[in-house]
């Protein structure tokens, strides 16, 4: 796979992509703004999912709301880009800038998933030669790499510059995978807890949201490594 940035900004204000938010994205923000709540939740919001094709091009995990089910992403403008792009296309969080920013154009998909195969086929037939990496061999799971769809479409970088090392993308599949894996945990937790409770505020689910990363990195279970790992991606 080749990718070189080509720094025209065209991802960031493309009204068809959302920047969703993992919970160590949250994170963070929250820290980079010093702990600063109000700050992070002015940034944010719960973007509700109106239909199943919607649903089915989102890597992140669906929260229940009182509105429907919902995705946490960054704010846009009225035009569709991204709050944080600057007039002369810089990203003012860059340091703290989300997981979906820091991989694009690339996402993964599991090797087995015939929907996301047959996105592949009919749109990225020519442009990926990409490794299937295995990222669990005890419960045989493979991801590849494949750009994202709405990237094929606006992004100019696809297909310029070197190919992206292999020890790159094995590296960023890891990180995916495991994050992902935690993150769907966790919001299946805290979707139970509304099941039986009834609806949080957003608030309230921000606010478990950290504290559970938090406290991750207190204890320096094994998931708090990846957090690492997550910073040094750059092509
Ligand atoms: S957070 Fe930064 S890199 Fe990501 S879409 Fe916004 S401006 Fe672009």
């Amino acid at each position: 796979m080749r990718f070189e940035c080509q720094k025209t900004g065209v991802c960031c204000r493309s009204p068809n992509l959302l920047i969703t938010l993992t919970h160590f994205d949250l994170y963070f923000l929250y820290k980079y703004w010093r702990n600063d709540l109000s700050k992070l939740l002015t940034a944010i919001t719960f973007y509700v999912i109106a239909d199943e094709a919607s649903a089915s091009h989102l890597v992140v995990p669906e929260i229940i709301t009182k509105h429907g089910n919902a995705v946490i992403a960054l704010k846009k403008t009225e035009h569709g880009s991204c709050i944080f792009l600057s007039a002369n296309n810089l990203c003012e969080i860059y340091r703290a800038r989300p997981l979906t920013c820091r991989m694009y154009p690339i996402t993964f998909v599991p090797v087995n998933d015939s929907n996301q195969s047959h996105e592949k086929k009919d749109v990225q037939k020519k442009l990926v030669k990409a490794p299937i990496i295995v990222v669990d061999a005890k419960n045989n799971i493979r991801l590849q790499p494949i750009y994202a769809k709405a990237a094929t479409k606006t992004c100019r970088g696809i297909g310029k510059g070197n190919s992206i090392p292999r020890s790159l993308l094995k590296n960023m599949a890891n990180v995916f995978f495991h994050i992902m894996k935690d993150y769907y945990s966790l919001i299946g937790t805290i979707n139970e807890y509304i099941s039986e409770h009834g609806y949080l505020e957003p608030i309230e689910i921000i606010n478990v949201i950290i504290q559970y990363v938090e406290q991750k990195a207190l204890e320096k279970v094994p998931i708090a490594e990846y957090l690492n790992n997550l910073r040094n991606f750059s092509f």
